[in-house]
């Protein structure tokens, strides 16, 4: 530990900008939050004003500041992680052209389909994408198709994280975990791929040049300094996207460790030194560094399921909650803890918003299985939680394929409030699963990167011993027993149930 005292963490969300000002040994001092909105100007479309994120950003930065009262001398430097996907046309003069599309945006669904009956799975192979609408490859082919107005002007194409070192420095890389994302960077050679670039039908000129995590801007714009309220000379250094930085700012970047994330939709990663695919596409690989990669699969429904719960059965338990002052989720998961684990014999399939990881499957559909008059409320509420880690775990499965078996789980995202979904996790996976203190793995990650490139850290592994943790979460053996019994059955459910999901969802469309 050398210089200064004090690191900014900037963590560029979906539907916020957080900023978290960290001491070394990782504990938050000072954080400010600002959101934004998100826009549908159709159906299928998620856009934002890429503005608006930039104005939050500096906001934050500068609520921070403020309100931790200390120099900006101890500042040592400001790592930025931002949401991965995104995807903005810029002029000459780097304005934007177009809105912020969002991964969440699917306007680009049949040239998806097409691009899987092509040449799909050798993009994939080499860009560790998986092929979705999430990815900016498919949205570029879907402007392409469409003669998009702003994709036929655009000069540049850049992620949000891009657009805003632009604003502020007047130059910019693009990052190889968000490089990596955009579907078009071959991560074997860490360079835009040709082949790609010409589905897209773009140039590599009309791109940034892919850089390292720790590639650091010095020369901040006096009027943003001040906007900020901080010295022009702090140093911003560009991070990744908030998967491979929620690894970081977890620890979990050795062989064996897995970190799960469930908030309102969920993820599990793991981080492997050589670039790793599977030829079903069930997992997507990004590049952090030349030697560090994260492999893993994103799920559509994680703590949404709680929350569809909580809203179709949890009408009690919401007016109780504001009654007393209570957490709704607090007193619905008190109800499924009185169920034995297993939910005696009810299963359910979690996907209320199609899925991603396995199944990438629009049309997959939630599903209770195994009902019987005994089973009451608290065990639809059991089953539902016990349904999310499944799916989870089921991914799990094929990460351990390609890179061995794991053995700590670390745990973040709100389900992490709640005792009784971590034991599910610990006892489904039949591992020992460890929770941080903050919730902002991604702003670690992205602080810790930074001091790592101003030279304030010694390696990235170093995090490890400062990252404060609460407590661990046992496996009770017993209960992996019965949910491995369980989960034989789960797994063969979503394959025969396949064929019924997509008449339904035609009915469901008509
Ligand atoms: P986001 O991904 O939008 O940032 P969060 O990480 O805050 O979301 O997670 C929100 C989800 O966390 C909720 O939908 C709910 O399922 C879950 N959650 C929040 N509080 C609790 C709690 N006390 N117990 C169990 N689950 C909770």
């Amino acid at each position: 530990m050398k210089n200064k005292q004090y690191v900014i963490g900037l963590d560029i969300g979906t539907t916020s900008a957080k900023v978290v000002l960290f001491n070394y040994l990782g504990n938050a001092i000072s954080e400010h939050e600002i959101e934004y909105p998100l826009s549908h100007p159709s159906p299928g479309w998620v856009e934002q004003n890429p503005d608006e994120i930039e104005r939050a950003a500096v906001k934050a930065i500068h609520t921070v500041v403020q309100q931790s009262q200390i120099e900006t001398e101890e500042i040592a430097a400001v790592g930025i992680s931002a949401a991965m996907h995104s995807l903005i046309c810029l002029d000459k003069n780097n304005n934007p052209l177009s809105p912020s599309i969002t991964w969440a945006d699917c306007r680009s669904v049949e040239q998806t389909e097409q691009l899987q009956q092509g040449k799909g799975i050798e993009i994939y192979l080499k860009t560790g994408t998986p092929i979705h609408p999430m990815s900016p490859l498919s949205k570029l082919i879907w402007m392409k198709e469409n003669h998009y107005e702003p994709y036929l002007k655009a000069k540049k194409f850049v992620s949000i994280k891009e657009y805003l070192l632009l604003k502020w420095f007047g130059i910019c890389g693009a990052d190889y975990g968000i490089a990596s994302a955009s579907g078009l960077l071959n991560m074997h050679t860490l360079d835009w791929d040709e082949e790609a670039l010409e589905l897209a039908g773009i140039s590599r000129e009309q791109l940034f040049q892919p850089v390292p995590p720790t590639e650091t801007y010095q020369e901040l714009r006096g009027e943003i300094a001040q906007q900020m309220g901080i010295r022009n000379d702090l140093p911003f250094v560009i991070g990744s996207s908030d998967g491979p930085l929620a690894n970081l700012g977890i620890g979990a970047i050795s062989d064996g460790d897995i970190a799960i994330t469930i908030g309102t939709s969920g993820a599990i990663r793991q981080m492997v030194s050589t670039p790793q695919t599977d030829h079903h596409q069930e997992t997507f690989c990004y590049a952090f560094t030349n030697d560090m990669y994260v492999i893993g699969g994103p799920t559509n429904n994680g703590g949404i399921v709680l929350r569809w719960l909580k809203e179709t059965l949890g009408e009690l338990e919401m007016v109780k909650a504001l009654e007393d002052n209570q957490d709704p989720y607090e007193l619905l998961t008190a109800l499924a803890k009185k169920v034995k684990p297993g939910s005696e014999g009810l299963l359910f399939l979690p996907f209320l918003n199609g899925e991603r990881a396995p199944h990438w499957n629009a049309n997959a559909k939630g599903s209770y299985i195994g009902l019987t008059q005994s089973h009451k409320k608290e065990h639809l509420l059991r089953a539902g939680l016990e349904g999310v880690i499944f799916n989870i775990y089921q991914i799990g499965e094929t990460l351990e394929r390609l890179s061995g078996t794991s053995n700590r789980l670390l745990a973040s995202g709100g389900f992490a409030r709640s005792p009784l979904w971590l034991q599910i996790l610990a006892d489904i996976f039949g591992k020992e699963v460890y929770v941080p203190e903050s919730h902002q793995s991604s702003a670690w990650g992205a602080a810790w990167t930074a001091l790592y490139a101003v030279g304030e850290v010694d390696s990235f592994e170093e995090i490890k011993n400062f990252i404060p943790m609460r407590n661990s979460f046992i496996p009770n053996e017993k209960n992996h027993e019965i949910y491995k019994r369980l989960y034989t059955a789960y797994k063969e459910l979503y394959p025969s149930l396949k064929s019924h999901f997509e008449t339904l969802s035609k009915l469901q469309k008509n």
